[in-house]
């Protein structure tokens, strides 16, 4: 069965894109740690960061590098923390998380945004996307 960021590729559940490409795809995390909380994924479906081949996995930070580099851009932070989990979504994903503080990478505290905050974020992230 196609995982829910597949869903998110093929367009049949909605994201908030901040980047894309051909093998890549960059998108608001919906249930934020913290603004600008984004998830990176690659295109094909793979469940675990290690199964992918090295040079998959070298890509996908590649991809990830300047997606962070347009965070940082855009969301005042003191820095912007990378956390590979994927025990909820067996589709691997990197989070880059906007940090000021340790509570920022727990994945315990979350912040609500509403629809036109997540709009704006994206909008914002994306248009410093190089
Ligand atoms: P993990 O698998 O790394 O533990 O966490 C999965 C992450 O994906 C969580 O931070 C969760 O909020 C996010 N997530 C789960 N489902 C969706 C979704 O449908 N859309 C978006 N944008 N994020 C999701």
């Amino acid at each position: 069965m196609a995982s829910i960021f597949t869903k998110i590729i093929n367009g049949e559940i909605p994201s908030y894109k901040v980047a894309e490409n051909e093998d890549y795809l960059a998108f608001l995390d919906i249930n934020p740690n913290a603004s600008g909380h984004t998830l990176v994924i690659p295109k094909k479906e793979e469940n675990k960061l290690f199964d992918l081949s090295k040079e998959a996995y070298l890509s996908l930070l590649d991809f990830s590098y300047r997606v962070a580099k347009a965070i940082e851009k855009t969301i005042p932070c003191e820095r912007v923390g990378m956390s590979v989990i994927g025990l909820e979504v067996p589709h691997v994903h990197v989070h880059l998380i906007p940090l000021n503080g340790m509570s920022d990478i727990q994945f315990t505290k979350k912040v609500t945004l509403k629809e036109e905050e997540f709009i704006s974020l994206a909008t914002k992230i994306a248009n410093n996307f190089e």
